[in-house]
């Protein structure tokens, strides 16, 4: 078997007429564009695309399988080139009776699939071209809805604050669903504020699969966070499999965000428009104004709702290993990226393998040194909250 590099949460920006998908995501985002860089820059071998049931995606879908461009593959999915294989999938947003939003993912296996799933959402949500539809159901409805057509849904970022199962519906999964769903779910995303140490003190998360994705809106985004995953071949069928950890196949290792860096790690007050990095979790009301409309960071929702203290770690649970993507490394800027990426073929080469003499040759000594401390996890981190990234801080000099 074989270890391929997986991204299962992209997002469309535009379809290749121009009409937009997700309005925040950029329009340099097409199918085919997404492909490409993956093919091309980021060395990501399968990439789920989750607005493939917006009517707009799937005609570029179909354009793109009559030209002989992609191939659909034996064991679902699409191929481009022989390399890069994509995953049709769908990222909706339901809403709990008196709770809140949250997002979830649908994964599906073929065009076909993609099709049926998009009609019957279209029965359900206001706006079905737009990315993530909002429709008015319980996220257990869509549950069956998807799987009734053989499609794979799971949580998306379980625990963000705003649109989020753990974040602002629930504090345990039966609450949402019933013990059959539950049986029968493979896989949560972690998002980009939490990872498996924060995840794994919930005791009903430790027999599924931990998903550690992008949620990429631009393409320089694709693969900042990835599963890397032990299949035989890249298809949607190996993909599942890993998922249910079945017949060998399964998440080897967990590329992430350090938590800290992510939109949401600590909890945020718009009133006083201040982050508290540092006061002791959780923090539910805003220590200074004493507001409870705060955004709950991701670390302090765990902590509210965890059953134990520190993470006990399931048998089956990888490693869950910290990267910081080269846009959060201080001093490279985007020139630099581009001829790190020639230089070494791949984010991930830069990111993993280059050694620093290497580097250093690139970009410069001080730039390569910064680099080879993001990957030893030892650049000083700033934590996130309120929708504002966290950020690397290096001493003057
Ligand atoms: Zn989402
Ligand atoms: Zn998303």
């Amino acid at each position: 078997m074989t270890e391929f590099y997986v991204d299962l949460h992209v997002h469309i920006g535009c379809d290749s007429t121009g009409r937009p998908v997700k309005v925040s995501a950029s329009r340099e985002l097409t199918f085919e564009n997404i492909a490409k860089e993956c093919f091309y820059k980021k060395g990501v071998d399968i990439v789920g695309i989750v607005d493939a049931a917006s009517p707009g995606v799937i005609d570029d879908i179909e354009s793109l399988l009559d030209s002989g461009e992609m191939v659909e593959i034996p064991g679902g999915g699409i191929g481009y080139k022989d390399k890069v294989v994509i995953v049709l999938a769908s990222e909706v947003e339901t809403l709990e009776e008196h709770k809140g939003h949250s997002h979830h993912l649908i994964l599906l296996r073929t065009l076909d699939t993609a099709k049926a799933f998009s009609r019957k959402l279209q029965g359900c949500v206001s706006n079905v071209f737009s990315s993530t539809p909002v429709c008015q159901m319980p996220a257990r409805n869509l549950y069956s809805m998807a799987m009734d057509i053989g499609a794979i849904p799971f949580p998306a970022h379980a625990f963000s604050p705003h649109k989020s199962i753990y974040g602002n519906c629930i504090r345990r999964l039966h609450e949402a669903f019933p013990e059959n769903i539950l049986s029968s779910l493979l896989a949560i995303e972690l998002g980009l504020s939490a990872d498996t140490d924060l995840a794994d003190t919930i005791s009903e998360l430790h027999r599924y699969t931990f998903l550690s994705n992008s949620d990429a809106h631009s393409l320089p985004k694709i693969g900042r966070e990835y599963n890397v995953m032990r299949l035989e071949s890249a298809s949607f069928d190996e993909v599942i499999k890993a998922l249910a950890r079945r017949d060998g196949r399964q998440v080897v290792a967990n590329y992430g965000l350090d938590p800290k860096l992510g939109k949401y790690h600590r909890t945020y007050c718009p009133k006083c428009d201040r982050t508290f990095n540092y006061e002791t979790p959780p923090v539910v009301q805003c220590p200074e104004c004493d507001s409870t409309s705060v955004v709950k960071g991701v670390l302090d929702r765990i902590r509210e709702i965890q059953d134990y203290p520190v993470p006990r770690h399931p048998e089956h649970r990888p490693p869950y290993l910290y990267q910081i993507p080269l846009e959060f490394v201080p001093g490279v800027g985007p020139r630099s990226i581009d001829k790190l990426i020639e230089r070494f073929g791949s984010e991930m080469a830069v990111l993993h393998k280059a050694k620093e003499g290497e580097l250093a040759e690139v970009v410069g000594e001080k730039a390569a040194g910064l680099i080879i401390q993001a990957r030893n996890g030892t650049l000083p981190l700033v934590a996130g909250g309120g929708g504002h990234y966290g950020k690397a801080v290096i001493e003057n000099g």
